[in-house]
């Protein structure tokens, strides 16, 4: 246990054409950081102290026989250092640049002077920006470009942060970030792709996602499914999907009807049933109508009974199936028969979830999955020219923040607890 007690006398003078709310609240978050900045130099300084008292025993009368929890960087000596001063040390955060006294020993064997804090403390050899700050850029980037996001935070934070460092930090946390949740047990699976503006690649290279759809939880009074992130993939072909399909027994798939595992599925002979996202079918139909030679109003008109039909419940799937063999008929009359085939093909999977559950429904459509590409076209359209690891680095960062808290969590290791306990006396 760390304790460190601190008083603080704060002076503060505000202008007479300054005696506002705005400008109060303004001069207190400067208070508040002034303060956080100058408390962190003071408990990074007794943490230091402590560990050297522990370890080395009082300043010139150094004990050498207990063992360190570091060792020197030349010879590896566990034992037997004498302290030899302090050297500045500048760190980034979301307090603002932060300069504080980096505590140094010398190793009485081969002389090597060195500080065992920064490793002690969690900071990396070269790291200039704290992991919290880092964190925080992290979040913001996900919804932003690098340059606003370096901009926001410089002002937010009080700092000189370039674009550039805000995507070496995405990088660096994106390779890191895995998907720790469990996914043997998956049974169901949404699949869909969408095309981004990539380097090595005219028309660009396919983002592939894959979210799995969980049992439903009251989230603030209101029902939602929970969902979890299987796979997201900048590349030519889904081989992480390909992979998992391979290796756990998922049920069903549903797919949109163009993603190229439906192929995969029957080449492999893998036990997936295909569920075709009923929402696309009428959609898919219009534009097929279209090639036919039918104008889009026209064609949005002649396909919208489909759309009631195959999601109204209350009929049987087989009264349903004969209805859109019924309208398929329409189609043939009509002369569209890039229509007719589309829809044949389409046929028979549009029924599939059925099989699983009679009542659940949530397995009919790409809903879920599409508002997510939805999301993901925003963040990535943006005139940039992404390299493919470096949007699947963002993307990975932004979908496990937002679907997987376990993964997430592990990747920044935070903890559930509040790590200190603090009371502020005013006196
Ligand atoms: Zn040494």
């Amino acid at each position: 246990m760390l304790e460190v007690e601190q008083s603080f006398k704060v002076h503060l003078k505000i202008s007479k054409n300054d005696l506002n709310v705005n400008s109060f609240i303004n001069s207190c978050n400067e208070i508040g950081k002034n303060v956080s900045r100058t408390f962190f130099v003071n408990l990074f300084k007794e943490a230091q102290e402590t560990q050297l008292m522990h370890y080395l025993g009082a300043p010139w009368h150094e004990t050498s026989g207990i063992l360190t929890p570091w060792e020197c960087p030349r010879c590896g000596a566990r034992a037997g250092f004498k302290r030899r001063g302090s050297r500045p040390r500048i760190l980034k955060t979301s307090c603002g640049e932060i300069t504080f006294p980096l505590r140094q020993v010398t190793c009485n064997d081969c002389g090597k002077t060195f500080s065992p804090f920064p490793a002690l403390f969690g900071l990396e050899k070269w790291q200039r920006i704290s992991q919290e700050l880092e964190q925080k850029f992290c979040h913001i980037v996900k919804d932003m470009s690098y340059r606003k996001t370096a901009n926001l935070g410089n002002e937010f934070f009080d700092l000189n942060v370039s674009p550039r460092t805000v995507h070496k930090t995405v990088q660096k946390y994106g390779t890191r970030a895995k998907i720790i949740e469990d996914l043997s047990h998956i049974s169901h699976l949404q699949v869909d792709s969408t095309k981004i503006n990539a380097s090595n690649n005219e028309r660009g290279i396919d983002v592939h996602l894959a979210i799995s759809l969980g049992p439903t939880e009251q989230k603030n009074g209101r029902t939602v499914r929970k969902k979890t992130l299987v796979s997201v993939q900048v590349s030519e072909s889904p081989s992480e999907v390909k992979q998992l399909l391979r290796k756990s027994q998922v049920d069903q798939l549903t797919v949109d009807g163009k993603s190229g595992l439906e192929k995969f599925i029957t080449d492999e002979k893998i036990p997936t049933a295909i569920q075709r996202c009923l929402w696309h079918i009428p959609r898919t139909a219009v534009h097929m109508m279209y090639l036919d030679g039918y104008s889009y109003i026209s064609g949005r008109e002649f396909v919208s009974p489909l759309k009631y039909l195959l999601f109204d419940e209350s009929l049987a799937v087989k009264t349903r199936l004969e209805r859109y063999n019924s309208f398929i008929e329409e189609c043939r009359i009509a002369g569209c028969m890039k229509t007719v085939n589309f829809l044949e093909n389409a046929a028979s999977d549009l029924y599939t979830y059925k099989q699983f559950a009679d009542s659940d429904i949530h397995g009919r459509t790409n809903s879920v999955i599409e508002r997510q590409m939805r999301e993901i076209n925003r963040r990535m359209e943006n005139g940039t020219r992404w390299t493919p690891t470096g949007a699947n680095n963002l993307l990975n960062l932004k979908l496990i923040e937002e679907l997987n808290p376990d993964s997430y969590a592990y990747l920044w290791k935070l903890r559930k607890n509040k790590s200190c306990k603090f009371e502020v006396i005013l006196c």
